[in-house]
């Protein structure tokens, strides 16, 4: 089964309850999405201003129930998976994820019980942060920057995806839409993106194409609909 599968789906921000019908088209903000996201890509959702890339995500990861059709999570629809289950699985890279005034270890580490120093540095020099655990002489036990709060966004960004990559999630996802990124951190997030490795999953909301060039597999929203899927060079991609 697919990591992530949308099965005619249909949605509104309204109070419809689920399979009531829906005569007023225009509020529909999906219409009978169809799409998915195989298990072990990196997958990008483009599309304009209002397509509903967000609401995708925000339906994954169950904050609003769909009013027709499935969601389903390696096969499962996510209304038979518990809270904590689903948790579990998807891991969603915050954008103004905030800054604990602990050490940087606390901020890598915490809820994911015992993680390795060897496993902490190699996810904060994937994410070009190596050097925050080095200027301090206390090393990962030393505070975040001079203090937390002195973390650029970029930084703090780059730290909530070192965290993702510490975990054991499956499928992270992520939304660049509402990132604050300048080119430089754009770049490196492209870069930590195309070097997220293995069998894990990773969904990107994007509207800049530099960050999803390779990603596998791209797929085109408009109007809450699916009007094109493919790589980057199959694709005329608009956005
Ligand atoms: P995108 O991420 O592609 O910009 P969104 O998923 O944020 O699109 O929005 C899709 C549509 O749903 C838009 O018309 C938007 O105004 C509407 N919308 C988004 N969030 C809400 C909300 N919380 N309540 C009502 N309408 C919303
Ligand atoms: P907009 O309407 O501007 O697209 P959203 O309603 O999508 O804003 O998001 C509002 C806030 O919720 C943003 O700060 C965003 O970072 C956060 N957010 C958006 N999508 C998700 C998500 N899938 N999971 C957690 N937080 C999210």
């Amino acid at each position: 089964a697919p990591a992530i599968e949308f099965d005619d789906v249909v949605f509104t921000y309204g109070t419809r309850e689920f399979g009531q019908e829906m005569d007023d088209a225009d509020s529909l903000v999906l219409h009978k999405l169809n799409l998915q996201v195989p298990e072990g890509k990196r997958v990008a959702i483009v599309g304009p201003s209002g397509a509903g890339k967000s609401t995708v995500l925000q339906l994954i990861e169950r904050f609003y129930d769909v009013n027709r059709g499935a969601v389903r999570v390696f096969g499962k629809d996510i209304r038979d998976y518990s809270r904590s289950d689903l948790r579990d699985v998807l891991g969603y890279v915050e954008q103004d994820a905030p800054v604990l005034s602990g050490s940087l270890r606390e901020n890598l580490t915490l809820g994911l019980g015992d993680v390795g120093d060897d496993r902490c540095m190699e996810a904060l020099e994937r994410v070009n942060l190596g050097y925050l655990a080095t200027r301090s002489e206390q090393g990962l036990d030393g505070p975040v920057g001079e203090s937390g709060a002195s973390l650029s966004g970029g930084e703090r960004q780059r730290l909530a995806i070192a965290r993702a990559l510490l975990s054991n999630k499956r499928i992270l996802l992520f939304d660049e839409a509402t990132a604050n990124l300048d080119s430089h951190n754009e770049r490196q997030i492209g870069d930590v993106l195309r070097n997220m490795a293995g069998n894990r999953t990773v969904l990107v909301v994007a509207h800049r194409l530099s960050t999803i060039m390779d990603a596998d597999l791209i797929h085109v929203l408009e109007h809450g609909r699916l009007v094109a899927s493919g790589t980057h060079s199959e694709l005329v991609v608009k956005s």
